[in-house]
C-alpha cells in the first residue's frame, strides 16, 4: 500500500470509496492497529445511525432439516433417512406461528433445508397459512437458492416464483445461501447451491419488484481475505443500483459438527480478531449501507457488544429457536432476551430500540 493504515483510514472518514485491495489490506490487520480500524468503523456508524443500537421481536421456524444441498459448513441439513431428520406438517407450523403471534413477533423466519420435493406451491401454501395465523407479520424467508429451485421444480421463471411468494404473503426475502460469493470457495463450501451469478441475478430481481431483502456473509471456513473482500465488493454494486439491502447480516463459520471441518477442508471458525474485523471494514467499505448487524448467536453475547463498539448498530431477533446454530455447536444460540440486550447496550453508553424487518421503528 502506497500509505500508511492510519492516512487510509483518515481518508474514509472523509468520504473516500475504499477499494477491493484496500479492504482485504485492511481484513490482514494486526496488533494493537485493530482497535484503530474498529474506531474508524464505530465513528463512521456514529455518524450515520447515532447510537440508537436495534433489534426485531422474531421467531424462527424450522419446517424440515432434510435438505437437497448438504453443505459442507452446515450441522443443520440431513438426508430424509438420516437420524434427527424431520417435516412438520401444516397444521405443526400453524401452531408454531400461533405461539410466535402469542410472543408479539413482528416477523416469522422461516428457516429450513431446501427439501428435495418441493415445488413453488409447497413454499406458497407454507407462507399462506402463517400469513392466516399471523397477520401483520413479515414474514421472512426464501433465499435466492430456494427461489432457484421451486421455480426449476415448477417449470416458471425466478422472476415469476418471486411474484407468486409476494402474493402468498412473502414479506422480505432472506439474503442468505449467499456464504461467500466467489465460486471456486462455494464449489467448496456449497457446491450443490446456486452460484454466484444465479444468486446475484435472483436478489437484483427481488429488489426490482420491491422485495428488500437481508444481505449475508458467511465467514472463517475456508476463503481467503481477498475472497471477503470480493463477496463485499459484490453485495456493494449490488446495494448502488437496488438500494434494496436493509442489511448485512455477517455469519460467522460455527466449526464443530460440520463435515468441511472434519474432512480439514475448513479452519476452526474466525478468530475474535477476524470477527472484529470482518464487523469494521463491513462498516468502512459497505458506504451504501446503514445497518451492520452482529449474529449474537454466532459470536455469542460478549463478542457482540465488542462488534458493537466495531461498527455494528444492530443486534439482530430474539428468535426464540435457531436449530441451524444449535445443530452446528452454538451454545445459547436460541434466544436472547430484550433485557439482555438492554443490558448490553446501556453498558457501552448506547440506546436499545425495537424495529421492524425495514428498520421502522416500534
Ligand atoms: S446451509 Fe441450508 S441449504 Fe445448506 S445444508 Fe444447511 S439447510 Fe441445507
Amino acid at each position: 500500500m502506497p500509505y500508511s493504515l492510519h492516512d487510509l483510514l483518515d481518508d474514509v472518514l472523509a468520504g473516500h470509496r475504499l477499494t477491493e485491495e484496500e479492504a482485504v489490506w485492511l481484513l490482514k490487520t494486526r496488533s494493537r492497529d485493530v482497535w484503530d480500524v474498529a474506531a474508524a468503523a464505530d465513528e463512521l456508524r456514529e455518524r450515520k445511525v447515532g447510537d440508537t443500537v436495534t433489534y426485531v421481536r422474531n421467531q424462527n421456524i424450522h419446517v424440515t432439516n432434510i435438505c437437497k444441498n448438504l453443505c459442507g459448513f452446515c450441522g443443520f441439513g440431513r438426508r430424509a433417512d438420516a437420524p434427527g431428520a424431520f417435516y412438520d406438517d401444516p397444521l405443526t407450523i400453524r401452531e408454531k406461528a400461533l405461539t410466535a403471534m402469542a410472543r408479539k413477533v413482528t416477523e416469522i423466519c422461516l428457516l429450513s433445508g431446501v427439501h428435495p420435493d418441493y415445488t413453488l406451491a409447497s413454499y406458497t401454501d407454507l407462507i399462506s397459512s402463517v400469513r392466516e395465523a399471523a397477520p401483520g407479520v413479515d414474514i421472512h424467508t426464501a433465499s435466492p437458492d430456494e427461489i432457484a429451485w421451486a421455480a426449476e421444480r415448477s417449470g416458471v421463471s425466478t422472476e415469476e416464483a418471486i411474484v407468486r411468494l409476494r402474493e402468498a404473503g412473502l414479506g422480505t426475502l432472506q439474503g442468505t445461501a449467499a456464504e461467500i460469493l466467489v465460486d471456486s470457495i462455494r464449489a467448496v463450501i456449497c457446491p450443490r447451491k446456486c452460484d454466484t451469478a444465479t444468486w446475484v441475478r435472483i436478489i437484483r430481481e427481488a429488489h426490482d419488484l420491491g422485495v428488500r431483502s437481508t444481505a449475508t456473509i458467511m465467514y472463517g471456513s475456508c476463503e481467503s481475505a481477498g475472497d471477503r473482500a470480493r463477496h463485499l465488493g459484490v453485495l456493494r454494486e449490488i446495494q448502488d443500483d437496488t438500494g434494496g439491502f436493509t442489511e448485512l447480516v455477517p455469519l460467522s463459520f460455527l466449526h464443530e459438527n460440520t463435515a468441511l471441518y472434519r474432512a480439514g477442508l475448513a479452519q476452526a471458525g474466525a478468530t475474535g480478531r477476524e470477527d472484529v474485523l470482518l464487523i469494521a471494514v463491513a462498516r468502512l467499505f459497505l458506504d451504501n449501507f446503514d445497518h451492520i448487524q452482529v449474529s449474537w448467536g454466532k459470536v455469542g453475547t460478549k463478542m457482540a457488544e465488542i462488534a458493537l463498539l466495531s461498527g455494528a448498530d444492530d443486534l439482530g431477533g430474539t428468535m426464540f429457536c435457531d436449530d441451524v446454530s444449535v445443530d452446528a455447536g452454538g451454545e445459547g444460540a436460541d434466544y436472547l432476551d430484550p433485557g439482555e440486550m438492554q443490558r448490553i447496550t446501556e453498558d457501552i453508553g448506547r440506546v436499545l430500540r425495537q424495529r421492524t424487518t425495514i428498520y421502522g421503528m416500534v
